[in-house]
């Protein structure tokens, strides 16, 4: 019998738990160690922040769930691992032991990093949903006297995408209650340029959400250090490409959200050999400690180092499509090694990652059951069995809404590509007649087509 410990009952957490069962034989053990019972769907808090969604519509009583699916769940959370004992303290005081570690806590959130950042100095955040309600409530006293807002990301934060999401939300939910006139709004981000988003772009994202931005009348400044946010104003320095200091603001503010910097939990943090100076769990191909070969990671206590410098530091984000990855290879690498045999599935840590180059990577069982889930989040195949709906209706939510920003980005796309002169204008800047011979025009048939 071994015993399997999941620590964290997060996105990750809770997808590792479902995930290892099928891969476990009868006679050994899953424990999945929480903070508390309830589970609530991070990438729905900026739902909430702006009262599109109430908390209880995205909370979940995860000791219901995991008694039905025979998981043992621990509330007590971990108070600190002792790899070198393969061993969990408890934050009761008792400990449980472990065959095998999965490591799922997510970020601390490193508001104390600059001073006034957070909800308990004088921005908000969408991290936790005790947050995104706290900012709902700031919404509304935004809502009843207007004023400038400032939305953004700090230095060293990884999670761009939620910032942009957020601010335009925000911007949507101002129009529609007619209030946006009255409120300037500016993204402060300390992205390198827009759309950067951790990942040095991803396709035409600087392009596209640059647009959107302009568009919509929203000011940015980028290479952004916060130095310090006081009452209703925000101390910014920006600097420039080659790491020099550009220009001091103060920016005035009624509401202001920013994402933090991320680092470890303190169960795991400042243990040598298992995480990186910032606590985040170092692992290999296979999602395993090289120090510890039994433990191992997922989600965003994962290590990953940065795609490049940049003036002000940024990490890389650690979206559902890595993490899904991350758990199926690690719940088949637990799985191989109960039955004696060697880790052999590799995660793709790519963070837009298609189910296509997912699936070159994982044997066939797997994979199917992977595109399975894909199609039920895409809504194009009902959920298996309605007990599942509950789990997939709030990952389907995320997914609507990720098609709906698609759809409004294509639009604006062929808008422009339209103004541009057509599908048929080439590089070279002309209305090729070769490719289009209906519409016939002086310029005649471009280099590129000849
Ligand atoms: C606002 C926001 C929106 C996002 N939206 C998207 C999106 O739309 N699409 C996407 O792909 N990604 C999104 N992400 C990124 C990512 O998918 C989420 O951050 C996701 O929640 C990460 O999952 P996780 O399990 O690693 O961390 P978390 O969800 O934070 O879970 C970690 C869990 O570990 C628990 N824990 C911590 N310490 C201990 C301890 N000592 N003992 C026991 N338990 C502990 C915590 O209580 C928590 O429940 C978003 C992130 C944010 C912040």
């Amino acid at each position: 019998m071994a015993e399997i410990v999941v620590v964290g009952a997060g996105l990750s957490g809770t997808l590792m738990a479902y995930e290892l069962l099928p891969q476990l034989r009868k006679e050994d053990r899953l424990s999945v160690i929480s903070q508390g019972t309830v589970y609530h769907f991070v990438p729905s808090n900026p739902w909430v922040a702006v009262g599109w969604r109430k908390r209880e519509e995205i909370e979940i009583d995860l000791a219901d769930v995991m008694k039905r699916k025979g998981v043992r769940l621990l509330t007590q959370g971990a108070k600190r691992v002792h790899p070198e004992r393969n061993r969990v303290e408890l934050g009761d005081g008792t400990s449980i032991d472990y065959d095998y570690l999965v490591v799922a806590t997510g970020p601390e959130l490193a508001f104390d990093e600059i001073p006034g950042l957070g909800p308990q100095g004088h921005t908000q955040s969408i991290c936790h949903v005790d947050h995104a309600a706290h900012a709902r409530d700031a919404f509304e006293q935004l809502a009843a006297n207007p004023g400038p807002v400032v939305i953004g990301a700090v230095q060293g934060a990884s999670c761009f995408g939620p910032a942009y999401e957020f601010l335009f939300i925000l911007e949507t939910e101002l129009r529609r209650r007619k209030l946006r006139d009255r409120v300037p709004m500016t993204f402060v981000t300390s992205e390198p340029y827009i759309g950067h988003l951790g990942l040095d772009g991803v396709g035409d994202t600087k392009g596209l959400l640059e647009s959107e931005m302009r568009e919509k009348h929203i000011k940015w400044i980028t290479n952004a250090r916060i130095d310090k946010i006081g009452p209703g104003l925000m101390s910014v320095e920006e600097f420039s490409d080659d790491g020099t200091s550009r220009k001091a603001h103060e920016l005035p503010f009624a509401y202001s959200m920013m994402l933090p910097a991320f680092r470890g939990v303190e169960a795991v943090r400042g243990i040598e050999k298992l995480t990186n100076p910032r606590g985040f769990v170092i692992v290999d191909k296979h999602q395993q400690n090289p120090a510890f070969p039994n433990v191992f990671a997922v989600g965003v206590c994962v290590a990953i180092a940065p795609v490049g410098a940049t003036p002000v530091p940024v990490g890389v984000p650690k979206t559902g499509f890595m993490i899904e990855s991350m758990v199926t290879a690690t719940a088949m690498n637990i799985g191989a090694l109960l039955r004696g045999k060697a880790p052999t599935a590799q995660p793709t840590w790519n963070a837009t990652g298609r189910l296509r180059r997912f699936r070159r990577r994982l044997p066939r069982a797997a994979a199917d059951s992977a595109a399975q889930r894909q199609l039920v989040l895409q809504g194009r195949m009902g959920a298996p069995r309605q007990g599942r709906l509950r789990e997939i209706l709030p990952a389907q939510d995320a997914a609507r809404r990720e098609r709906a920003v698609l759809r409004a980005f294509r639009s604006r796309q062929a808008e422009h590509r339209q103004a541009q002169g057509g599908p048929n204008r080439h590089m070279s800047g002309i209305v090729c007649t070769e490719a289009n011979p209906t519409r016939r025009q002086e310029e005649g048939a471009c280099h590129e087509c000849r």
